[in-house]
C-alpha cells in the first residue's frame, strides 16, 4: 500500500461503513462481508476474489488505529481540497516564484510526491497543470569576430536558468520529507481579509501563495524549491551575421515540462570590428589609400580581399578622391546564397616627406598649372546666391 493507494482507494466504502464507525463495526463488517466472498465459499469466481482483496485491504488499515489515522489524514489532506491557488496558472511563477508545475512534472514515474499529487489531479480535476507546457524563450548574447560573423560559426553558449532544485525536485522538502498542506489557506495559497462592506484576497502570508508549507526546508534551496542552474549548448551562428542583430534559435530555449517542446533562444550577437574591413549589409568595405599620380594618370591597384588574395582595381584617369568600386562576388554570403560585392573607396594620401627629387616633380608641376585655379568655380557660384 502507498500513499497513492490511501488517496485513490475509499476503505470506508470497501467495507460499507462511515467514516466515524466504531471498530465493533469495522471488525462486524469485514467479517460478515469476508464469509461471502470468501475464495473458498467462490470457487473461479475471479470478481468475487477481487472484491475479498479489497475487503481484506481495507480492513487491515482501518482495523489499526495509526494506519486509520494516517489514512484519514492522507484523504483529508490531499483526497479533497487541495487546489491551485485561484487567478495564478501554475508555472506563471508568480508569488514567489513557486511553480506547481515543477512538483507534478519533475517526479513523474518516481514513486515519489509526484506520484502523490499526482493521483489527485490526473482524475478528472482540471487539466491545466498536467498539460504538456512549452519551455521557456532564452535570451542570450554572444561575440563574433568580424570573420566568423561572415563566413557563420558554431559557438557554446552557456545558459543560466531558473528550475526546479535538483536535490528536492522542487519541492523545497528535505529528503524524505514532504511539504504539508498551509494549515492557514487550506492549500488555497490566497487569504481573504475583510475591508468593511467587501473582502479582498491576497497571497497567503504564511506559505507566500504557495498553498504548501515546508517544515524541513531542502538545506540546497532553502526551501524555496528553485535552483539556478546552467548548461551549455553548441549553437549554430549563421554565415553573414551583422553586428546587434538578434537570431532566433528554435528549440534551444528552455526544456519544456511533461513532453512539451523546448521554447526558442534568441541570440543577439556582437561582431568586433576588422582593423580592414566594414560591413554595409551584404557588402564589405574597405577604404584603399591611392597617390595623387595614380588618380590623375589612371593605375592598377592591388586590394586586400576577406579571406583569398588580393585582387586588383583599375583606376582610370582622372579619377576623383573619394570614388568608390564595385568589385563583384568579393562580400558576405546572403541568406539566399548569393553574395555581396566589395566595394572600393579610394583616399588619396598626401605625401609628408617628400625627396628633393619628388619636391621638385611637384613644384614643377605647379609652374606648369599655374594658369588652372581650382576655386576658379566655388568662386563664382559663391556670388550667385
Ligand atoms: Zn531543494
Ligand atoms: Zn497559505
Amino acid at each position: 500500500m502507498s500513499t497513492k493507494d490511501y488517496l485513490e482507494k475509499d476503505y470506508y466504502k470497501a467495507l460499507g461503513v462511515s467514516k466515524t464507525a466504531k471498530p465493533a463495526e469495522i471488525k462486524a463488517a469485514y467479517r460478515k462481508l469476508a464469509r461471502k466472498y470468501h475464495p473458498d465459499a467462490n470457487k473461479g469466481d475471479a470478481s468475487a476474489e477481487e472484491r475479498f482483496k479489497e475487503i481484506s485491504e481495507a480492513y487491515s488499515v482501518l482495523s489499526d488505529e495509526k494506519r486509520r489515522k494516517e489514512y484519514d489524514e492522507a484523504r483529508s489532506l490531499f483526497g479533497g481540497g487541495f487546489r491551485v491557488p485561484t487567478g495564478q496558472r501554475p508555472g506563471q511563477g508568480g508569488f514567489g516564484g513557486f511553480d506547481l508545475g515543477d512538483i507534478f512534472g519533475g517526479q513523474e514515474g518516481s514513486g515519489g510526491l509526484g506520484d502523490l499529487f499526482g493521483g489527485v489531479f490526473n482524475r478528472g480535476r482540471t487539466t491545466a497543470q498536467n498539460r504538456a507546457r512549452r519551455g521557456a524563450d532564452v535570451e542570450t548574447e554572444t561575440t563574433l569576430t568580424f570573420g566568423d560573423a561572415i563566413d557563420g560559426t558554431t559557438v557554446a553558449l552557456r545558459l543560466t536558468g531558473e528550475g526546479p532544485c535538483p536535490t528536492c525536485h522542487g519541492t523545497g522538502a528535505k529528503a524524505g520529507t514532504v511539504p504539508r498542506m498551509c494549515p492557514s489557506c487550506q492549500g488555497t495559497g490566497q487569504s481573504s481579509r475583510n475591508l468593511g462592506t467587501f473582502g479582498i484576497s491576497e497571497p497567503c502570508k504564511e506559505c507566500r501563495g504557495r498553498g504548501l508549507v515546508v517544515d524541513d526546508p531542502c538545506p540546497a534551496c532553502t526551501g524555496s524549491g528553485r535552483a539556478m542552474s546552467s548548461r551549455t549548448i553548441q549553437a549554430r551562428i549563421p554565415a553573414g551575421v551583422a553586428d546587434g542583430q538578434r537570431i532566433k534559435l528554435a528549440g534551444k530555449g528552455a526544456p519544456g515540462e511533461r513532453g512539451g517542446p523546448a521554447g526558442d533562444l534568441y541570440v543577439r550577437v556582437h561582431v568586433k570590428p576588422h582593423p580592414v574591413f566594414g560591413r554595409s549589409g551584404a557588402n564589405l568595405t574597405v577604404n584603399v589609400p591611392v597617390s595623387f599620380a595614380e588618380l590623375t594618370l589612371g593605375a592598377e591597384v592591388k586590394v586586400p580581399s576577406h579571406r583569398g588574395a588580393p585582387v586588383t582595381v583599375r583606376i582610370p584617369p582622372g579619377t576623383p578622391n573619394g570614388r568608390t568600386f564595385m568589385v563583384r562576388g568579393k562580400g558576405v554570403r546572403r541568406k539566399d546564397g548569393t553574395t555581396g560585392n566589395m566595394l572600393v573607396t579610394v583616399d588619396v594620401m598626401v605625401p609628408t616627406d617628400l625627396n628633393s627629387k619628388a619636391r621638385s616633380a611637384i613644384e614643377e608641376l605647379r609652374e606648369a598649372t599655374a594658369g588652372q585655379d581650382p576655386r576658379e568655380e566655388l568662386l563664382e557660384r559663391a556670388k550667385e546666391a
